[in-house]
């Protein structure tokens, strides 16, 4: 029997490495609200994305749900379908009306072409989505939110570490907010974080998170629980020393699948952005089965008969989840429909082996008619 390879694993520290991290907690024993992990953990946040105003969060939903309801938004966000439930039902939540964008076919961000001719008088902010750690793009972006009074929101929970034109992608935007859930490219078990440009929008979002408790006897928001633990703050202080060899040993295995799937007729690979510094967090995988004979679905039963398993990331659209019974055309997105019945993510984390790596290229090669490996 062939061992299970998933489409991603977490990294870990060492057990050392987390043990002495969390055994102050026994001293201490404060384990949540404002503890000092977790200012720890903000502080260094602040310096490793680069911007002055972090506030962390139980998880990335909750970052992405109370960081939009502390900008005090009514009305229409512009958003994509293109993403995971959380970003559509984040807007939902807050009693605001999506309206959905299409994705561009190369990188898969919003198509900042199409967005003008969305805008409406009901319009407050624009919810682009950094997907797949793909940069969306943020200048034009910005122009037009500026021409029109919008705000900006970016969804990077697939984007820590990501840099664009020399400077953290946290830079670019009214907010901007991660996940750190067990499976992103930085992870503290739960998790996540909302950056903002303004400082009050801040100060709201840390009463918005504690029930909207500003004080002991104020309570200035209808507010959730989102607040985020010590032994999580504990997770993220440890895997923040080593994110750089995260990035870098996926890289490795991007690198390796650029170079066996590349060119294949029928294959598309994920874009290499100019002027970025990506962080390797998935690798999508678009199957045109007019051009290489076989379907999305057949290429991941096949790597599934080698117990290897791919996901359909993302498929179906949001806007054409069940829940939301037709309120939303998906045909209004086309590129978005047609890339969601095509894509596929392939495994990739730091510790897939380049063994395993080569395996699922030879795969995969082998349905294109084409030699186990491609040399030097
Ligand atoms: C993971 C994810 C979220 C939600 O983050 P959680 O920490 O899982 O709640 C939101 N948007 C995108 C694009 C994500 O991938």
């Amino acid at each position: 029997m062939e061992k299970k390879i998933l489409v991603t694993k977490s990294s870990m520290p060492s057990l050392e490495e987390y043990v002495d991290e969390i055994r102050d907690l026994w001293d201490s024993c404060w384990l949540t609200n404002e503890g000092a992990k977790l200012q720890k953990l903000e502080q260094s946040l602040g310096e490793y994305l680069e911007v002055p105003y972090v506030s962390c969060v139980s998880n990335g939903h909750m970052a992405l749900e109370l960081g939009l309801q502390a900008m005090r938004l009514e009305g229409e966000v512009i958003t994509t379908p293109f993403t995971v439930a959380s970003t559509t039902n984040a807007i939902l939540r807050n009693g605001l009306q999506p309206v959905f964008c299409d994705i561009k076919p190369d990188d898969f961000t919003m198509d900042e072409t199409m967005l003008e001719s969305l805008i409406t008088d009901r319009t407050c902010a624009i919810l682009p989505v950094h997907v797949y750690g793909n940069v969306c793009n943020v200048t034009e972006i910005d122009r037009i939110a500026k021409k029109h009074g919008l705000k900006v929101i970016y969804d990077a929970a697939h984007a820590f570490g990501v840099r664009y034109l020399g400077k953290s992608i946290a830079q670019y935007g009214d907010a901007v907010m991660y996940s750190f859930h067990a499976t992103k490219v930085y992870q503290a078990v739960e998790g996540g974080a909302v950056c903002y440009r303004h400082p009050e929008t801040l100060h709201y979002l840390n009463a918005l998170k504690i029930y909207g408790i500003q004080n002991p006897e104020e309570v200035v928001g209808v507010g959730a629980n989102g607040k985020m633990n010590e032994f999580e703050a504990a997770m993220g202080l440890c895997n923040l020393r080593h994110i750089a060899q995260e990035i870098e040993k996926r890289k490795r295995i991007a690198q390796y699948y650029d170079e066996q799937l590349g060119n294949i007729p029928g294959l598309q690979i994920n874009v290499r952005q100019a002027q970025t510094q990506g962080n390797y967090a998935y690798y999508p995988l678009v199957v045109h089965e007019t051009e290489c004979g076989f379907t999305r679905n057949e290429l991941l039963d096949r790597l599934a008969a080698h117990q290897i398993f791919g996901r359909k990331y993302f498929y179906p659209l949001t806007s054409s989840f069940q829940c939301y019974h037709q309120a939303f055309q998906p045909e209004r997105t086309p590129t978005a429909l047609h890339i969601s019945r095509r894509v596929l993510a392939l495994p990739l984390y730091a510790s897939l082996s380049m063994e395993d790596a080569s395996r699922i290229c030879t795969i995969i090669r082998s349905m294109c008619g084409l030699t186990a490996e491609r040399g030097e």
